[in-house]
């Protein structure tokens, strides 16, 4: 049994772990990364958004990831519900911003291997230790984590980034509001005879939102998100039937379609934590945040959390777990969850529901997108710098709002 003195602990290795644990090191605290063995294949990709590149190129990751990262330069959403009230569809253009690209969508598979192989070019900044974390304690000036393996770690800091079922996170007293949706997502990738012109397709359907984003070549990735007992016979088609079911949903705009790979299933939840600190502790990642794959927000928020803690803790370098540095995480976070959290379950229960009024406003809302250059060019800019919308209002509309979209229990 032996114990590990360090400044920062950060406890769990998906893909918002690694990045605060590289970050961290980066910026000369020494880590500790408490790590399980990862279980195989996440056949998932990111579209990684503005902040989130900026971010992992001052990691030094991008770079090497470029080749296998492609361009999203028009985000297209379709409304293929076929209700009677339907939107017009809606076409963001990076160019409208000036931007090239919006982002960069990568396999996480791809993403996981860079981050890997940079936590090894860190030395003694950075220690991986390859167990679960079970328990949480204080010792004067510390946080002490108790491990599977039986060792213990003390930590000024001790960064919760162990998933939606944080063991750390319950630990710490925080509680959290959980529900669920009617629906699985699956996932897979797809070879097509046509090119995507690294534009993305999102299609609006009454079971929720089939996206397609483009992959480097003549390939894209999938989130098809379907009512349960339809999900599961999916899984189960041969690889031709599902092409054929895939090519249909896209309306062949991107021809022949070859499934490249397996296919996984998400079934879909939400949760929000109460708090995003507790004494010495900070959540990051789906252990503060879960919503369903739409718009391609959750790890983005994940990495602009890791962004966040790092960057309060090298405010205070005597003691990066003190009380000013949990604060300011806080204040700096709680906005963002709060608004990407409600604006996701609401465009999603948009969806399901066949309440008429919630129908209106839907298509009036992406009609007035689809009509406004100006409300267009405002959305764009806080999809990409997050920040400049919602959470520039003043705080009253901000509360007002938040009160009234408080998500369920
Ligand atoms: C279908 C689908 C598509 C998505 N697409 C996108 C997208 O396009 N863009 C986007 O931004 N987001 C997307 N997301 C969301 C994104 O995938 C998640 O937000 C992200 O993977 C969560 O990463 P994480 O590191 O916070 O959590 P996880 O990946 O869950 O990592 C948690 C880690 O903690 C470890 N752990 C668990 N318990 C312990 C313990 N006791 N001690 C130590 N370690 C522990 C686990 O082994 C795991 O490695 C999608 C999600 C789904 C379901």
């Amino acid at each position: 049994m032996t114990k590990l003195k360090r400044e920062i602990a950060v406890v769990g290795g998906g893909l918002a772990g690694l990045s605060a644990a590289i970050a961290f090191a980066r910026e000369g605290f020494d880590t500790v990364l408490v790590a399980p063995k990862p279980s195989n294949g996440d056949g998932r990709s990111t579209a990684l958004v503005g902040p989130s590149v900026t971010f992992l190129s001052d990691l030094g990751i991008f770079d090497g990831l470029r080749r296998q990262a492609q361009p999203l330069a028009v985000m297209r959403i379709i409304d293929d519900t076929g209700r009677l009230l339907r939107a017009p569809t809606v076409e963001f253009r990076a160019g409208e911003i000036g931007l090239p690209a919006f982002g960069y969508n990568v396999l996480n598979s791809d993403l996981a291997a860079a981050l890997s192989a940079k936590l090894a070019e860190l030395g003694d900044r950075l220690v991986v230790v390859e167990s679960g974390a079970r328990t949480l304690s204080y010792e004067g000036d510390g946080v002490e984590i108790g491990l599977d393996n039986g060792d213990t770690i003390i930590a000024s800091l001790a960064v919760a980034a162990d998933g939606r079922r944080s063991v750390l996170r319950q630990a710490a007293g925080i509680g959290t509001r959980n529900w669920s949706y009617p629906q699985t997502a699956l996932v897979l990738n797809f070879a097509h005879d046509l090119p995507h012109n690294d534009v993305s397709t999102e299609f609006h359907r009454r079971t929720g939102p089939f996206t397609q984003v483009p992959l480097p070549g003549r390939r894209s990735s999938l989130v098809w998100v379907e009512r349960p007992e339809t999900a599961a016979l999916l899984v189960d088609l041969k690889p031709e039937s599902l092409a054929e079911k895939v090519e249909r949903q896209l309306h062949s705009i991107l021809g022949k379609v070859t499934i490249d790979g397996p296919v996984q299933a998400f079934p879909l939840s939400g949760s929000i934590a109460d708090r995003l600190t507790a004494r010495r502790v900070a959540l990051i990642g789906e252990a503060a945040h879960v919503f369903p794959p739409i718009g391609a927000q959750g790890l983005n928020l994940g990495l602009r959390d890791a962004a966040s803690i790092v960057k309060a803790a090298t405010m205070a370098r005597d003691d990066p777990g003190s009380s000013t540095v949990t604060a300011r995480y806080e204040s700096e976070r709680r906005g963002d969850v709060l608004t990407r959290t409600i604006g996701v379950d609401a465009l999603n229960r948009s969806l399901l529901g066949g309440y008429l009024p919630v129908q209106a406003l839907r298509s009036l809302g992406l009609a007035t997108l689809s009509s406004s250059s100006m409300l267009r060019r405002f959305a764009m800019r806080e999809g990409t710098s997050p920040g400049s919308g919602l959470f520039g209002l003043p705080e009253t509309l901000r509360n007002a709002f938040a009160q009234a979209n408080t998500p369920p229990r």
